[in-house]
């Protein structure tokens, strides 16, 4: 059967009048910063103070895209007697975000918590080579980590803030405890007149 002449143009207009009346999807960025979920796989940051240089990230990824150089730095006994220690110092850390594929691993396996997600997303080069990123751009990216979710209200206290709030409360006690009394004073010595 022949289409009835103006059906297409009916249809199309029907099309154009459904998705009017529908709620708009797009999102306007970058004029709109969208919202993203907040356990977003964005980039990953460093906290450093926390990376002892133990390469289990390293050695865990699976694109072989971080690298890590240190050096060995000896730490005096800390008091006399004692043994000295040695320790490694973080020279370079960085990323490839060219080959890494965002699977997470290197922030599981970190056992001293030193990786997090972030949700920064805006990092997108011309120049592939320069999508490696080193520990200054890695740390500043720790500063966009979102707060970790409240604790369900019956969870155990982490020790780790039951040992801070523990150091807390004692140095406050010491701070409001009455100073101790000094010598008690006497009678002057006979023959001092
Ligand atoms: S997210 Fe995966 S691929 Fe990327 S650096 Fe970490 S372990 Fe490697
Ligand atoms: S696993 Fe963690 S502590 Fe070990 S080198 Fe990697 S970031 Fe540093």
């Amino acid at each position: 059967m022949p289409p009835i002449p103006g059906s297409g143009l009916a249809k199309g207009l029907a099309v154009t009048l459904r998705t009017m009346t529908k709620k708009t999807v797009t999102e306007q960025y970058p004029d709109v910063q969208p919202e993203l979920p907040p356990r977003t796989r964005g980039v990953i940051g460093l906290f450093e103070e926390n990376c002892t240089v133990c390469m289990l990230c390293a050695r865990e990824c699976p694109d072989w895209c971080i690298y890590i150089d240190s050096h060995k730095e000896t730490v005096p006994a800390a008091a006399p007697g004692g043994r000295e220690r040695s320790r490694n110092v973080l020279d370079r850390f960085a990323i490839d975000f060219s080959l890494c594929m965002y699977c997470g691993i290197c922030i599981e396996v970190c056992p001293f918590d030193a990786l997090f997600w972030s949700p920064e997303f805006e990092y997108a080069e011309t120049d592939i080579r320069e999508l490696t990123h080193e520990r200054d751009k890695l740390r500043d990216w720790m500063w966009t980590v979102p707060a970790p979710p409240a604790l369900d209200p019956a969870a155990e206290e982490p020790k780790e803030l039951a040992a801070a709030r523990k150091a807390a409360e004692k140095l406050a006690a010491a701070q409001e405890a009455p100073a101790a009394p000094g010598p008690a004073s006497g009678p002057a010595p006979e023959g001092d007149a």
